[in-house]
């Protein structure tokens, strides 16, 4: 017997779960590209993108997924034989020095494993080594979609002054853009990337990297930038339009405009502070169920807790098991566990995730809640008592009525 029929929840970090909106503006027939309501409709993306990143910079759109976005910050910055540090707190920070070995450039990875947040100091220290200034971008993941760990880009900043040391700073936003706050400007990020599929609540396929006047100064002093992920076409609306770029991504173009709308209907700082609260419900739970069983956030400090994702471990084989359960019998699909092997347990299974991302509200963090619950039950976990009770005050509380 299974419980799963109904609407489903794709619980996972990405893509997250699409506002009816965005789906019904992407329900169009082939617009004209050349000219009319679409063409007309991107140079009013410019300023909404940029309230959302918190920049009077500028923003290029691709047709790719992170990966592109990665591939792009770095091809119109870092030359080949150029060097990047990148201070890793998961995967994703290996898996962006990944595709700058790729570009030929020779990458230092400062590794402080998948629990505690990156340590400016250490990147100072490893800046003042760099005396003869190879490094030419910091590259930071603000929030490690697969440890759910969140990083100080601003103390980054900050580390970057101390030492003087001109390299840009890059803050991958691809899981936090929306989420958790973040603020490219006064923060002092130089490039800030993100994706369609997660906070902005649209399907996969668009790549946004946003620059400042610095960065594009290093852009124009490149040798020689890759004419697709050239960023200086697709920065003006007209030519990422209708000259140099190609046929633009009409329907994710529309989806995106029903988004922002739904970002700017609801405020920033209001969204910001719906996944704080709705985060602090997960954690509540979490830190319940943990007071006896195996079930622990990956996270021991909520200051470094994202507000998007939650990495949890329950050890394997459990982690998986739980993970079937709640896909098959209960229609909530949770995240894998993602670059977190264990020496008995080298494809991290007994780690998983939830991903609360964008448009998710009170009553789906506490089915999800009550689904991973009703999960640990029927797999015979064991688990501490009063996790849904806390969850419920902490929503309770934060919205009296
Ligand atoms: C999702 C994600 C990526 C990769 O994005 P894709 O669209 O899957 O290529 C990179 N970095 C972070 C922090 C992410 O969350």
């Amino acid at each position: 017997m299974s419980l799963a029929n109904g609407r489903p929840y794709l619980a996972i970090p990405g893509p997250s779960v699409m506002p009816d909106a965005v789906l019904n503006a992407m329900h169009a027939a082939s617009p004209n590209i050349y000219e009319g309501a679409l063409p007309e409709m991107v140079a009013g993306l410019i300023p909404d993108l940029r309230a959302v990143a918190r920049t009077s910079g500028d923003v290029a759109i691709y047709i790719a997924n992170g990966h592109g976005a990665w591939e792009a910050a770095l091809a119109n910055t870092v030359a080949p034989g150029e060097k990047v540090l990148i201070p890793a707190t998961g995967r994703f920070g290996f898996g962006w020095g990944e595709m700058a070995e790729g570009l030929g450039i020779e990458v230092e990875m400062l590794d402080f494993g998948r629990q505690t947040p990156i340590d400016p100091d250490a990147v100072a220290a490893a800046l003042r080594a760099d005396t003869g200034q190879k490094i030419k971008a910091v590259l930071a993941v603000h929030v490690d979609t697969s440890s759910s760990l969140r990083n100080d880009i601003a103390a980054l900043r900050q580390a970057l002054d101390e030492v003087g040391h001109p390299a840009l700073l890059m803050a991958d936003c691809i899981a936090s853009l929306v989420c958790d706050r973040f603020e490219m400007d006064a923060w002092g990020a130089d490039v800030t990337l993100t994706g369609s599929q997660k906070g902005l609540m649209v399907p996969p396929g668009l790549g946004f990297v946003f620059f400042n006047a610095r960065a594009a100064a290093q852009r124009a002093a490149m040798p020689r930038v890759s004419r697709y992920w050239d960023w200086a076409p697709r920065a003006d609306p007209q030519a990422f339009y209708q000259y140099s770029c190609g046929t633009a991504p009409t329907h994710h173009l529309l989806g995106l405009r029903a988004a922002l709308d739904l970002i700017h209907a609801e405020g920033l700082e209001a969204i910001w502070t719906r996944h704080a609260t709705l985060a602090r419900a997960i954690w509540a739970a979490a830190e319940a169920w943990g007071t006896s069983g195996p079930l622990r956030l990956n996270v021991a400090d909520p200051a470094h807790r994202s507000h998007a994702v939650t990495a949890l471990r329950l050890g394997a084989p459990f982690g998986a098991r739980l993970r079937a359960w709640t896909e098959s019998q209960a229609g909530v699909t949770l995240g894998i566990g993602l670059g977190m092997s264990e020496p008995d347990d080298p494809n991290g299974t007994g780690f998983f995730r939830f991903g609360h991302m964008g448009h998710v509200n009170a009553h789906m963090v506490l089915g999800l809640l009550g689904t991973v619950e009703a999960g640990l039950a029927a797999q015979n976990i064991p688990f501490g008592p009063g996790a849904l009770s806390a969850a419920a005050k902490v929503i309770a509380e934060a919205a009296p009525g």
